[in-house]
């Protein structure tokens, strides 16, 4: 179906010219929610963004973030978001301290339930994100942006000449750890099973490679170097064994996954088997192949492919030209 036909279930019976309700809601204040809201702002729709469980999204844990263009020293990744956010109220964007409970996209305009208040919306941009997975570990917690991090290609290239730990065993963890090798003297893959969920080929591809040593049926308990705010090492227990040993590294990069942050949105979007969205034309959401209309999805929620804060901000440029372009069409 193309995308831009008008859909054969969903069907619009609003009175447009109604004025509580909103032009467009935002989930999510990450690099695509805020791109999307600078670009509705700036179109006169008067945003409003739920900032959701983790305001500012992933970019608001990282250090230094030295992809992004326009910033040729590199700018932090808390300080792009805060300056993102700036840019979007400067145009009329409004920000709130909320998340979504529950939405009824049965009815239009869309209700969402975000607690004491119920919001209706024409349009809505979901942007909500992906949270990487981690150990959940005090130490860890406490060491995230100084040398603990889930994200090899932000953070990989502090740690030139570097001795380096990648934890997971999966197809993320022997990507990370690959890439990794372009900085880091050895890194050791640290997994917690005996067998890797690896495909074939990239561990084979990782075994292959003399700078990445392996360590399996291995935890990690402890991250060193908390008084110092600087990664020292791991503490490790051989679940096999039980057998407890310290490995001097200076980073721990995170390669157990991602979740999207979409289950408020099961049964009622298409979603892969992951829980992802499932997105047509980039930024088009759908329900058993129908296009929901506006209802747009864009950012971490609907790519597990890329995953950057350039392509999720991208992703956010599109939803809102489509919102722009769908209160056109109903007269808006
Ligand atoms: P996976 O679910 O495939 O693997 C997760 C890994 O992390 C497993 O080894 C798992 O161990 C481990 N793990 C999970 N939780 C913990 C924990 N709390 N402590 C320690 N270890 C943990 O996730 P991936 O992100 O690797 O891959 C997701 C999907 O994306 C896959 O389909 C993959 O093929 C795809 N992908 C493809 C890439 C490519 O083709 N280039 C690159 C990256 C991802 P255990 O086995 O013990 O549960």
């Amino acid at each position: 179906m193309n995308p831009f036909e008008r859909p054969r279930i969903y069907t619009i019976e609003t009175d447009m010219s109604e004025n509580t309700t909103r032009d467009t809601v935002i989930l999510g204040s990450g690099c695509a929610g805020l791109t999307a809201a600078i670009y509705t702002a700036r179109a006169n729709l008067k945003p409003l963004v739920l900032e959701g469980h983790e305001p500012g999204g992933q970019l608001s844990i990282t250090t230094l973030v030295e992809n992004f263009p326009g910033w040729p020293e590199g700018i932090q990744g808390p300080e792009l978001i805060e300056n993102m956010k700036k840019q979007a109220v400067r145009f009329g964007a409004e920000l709130k301290m909320a998340h979504l409970h529950s939405i009824d996209l049965t009815k239009h305009p869309y209700e969402l339930n975000i607690g004491k208040e119920t919001i209706r919306t024409r349009t809505l941009i979901i942007a909500s994100g992906a949270s990487a997975r981690w150990l959940n570990l005090p130490s860890e917690q406490a060491l995230i942006g100084h040398g603990v991090s889930s994200c090899a290609t932000c953070d990989g290239f502090f740690f030139s000449g570097k001795e380096i730990a990648v934890i997971g065993g999966g197809d993320s963890a022997m990507e990370e750890a690959l890439f990794l090798t372009r900085f880091a003297t050895k890194v050791t893959l640290i997994n917690r099973s005996e067998k890797f969920r690896a495909s074939k080929i990239m561990l084979e591809r990782a075994m292959a490679h003399p700078q990445i040593e392996f360590m399996t049926s291995t935890v990690v308990e402890e991250v060193l170097g908390v008084e110092d705010k600087d990664v020292k090492g791991l503490k490790l227990k051989n679940r096999a064994t039980g057998k407890e040993s310290t490995l001097p590294v200076s980073a721990m990069f995170l390669g157990i996954g991602h979740e999207p942050n979409a289950k408020a949105f099961t049964g009622l979007l298409d979603l892969d088997p992951d829980g992802y969205i499932l997105t047509k034309n980039n930024v088009f959401t759908t329900k058993d192949g129908e296009i929901i209309p506006g209802v747009f999805a864009c950012g971490d929620i609907q790519d597990r492919r890329y995953r950057q804060a350039i392509t999720a901000a991208g992703s956010g440029c599109m939803a809102a030209l489509e919102v722009e372009k769908y209160l056109e069409e109903h007269g808006r």
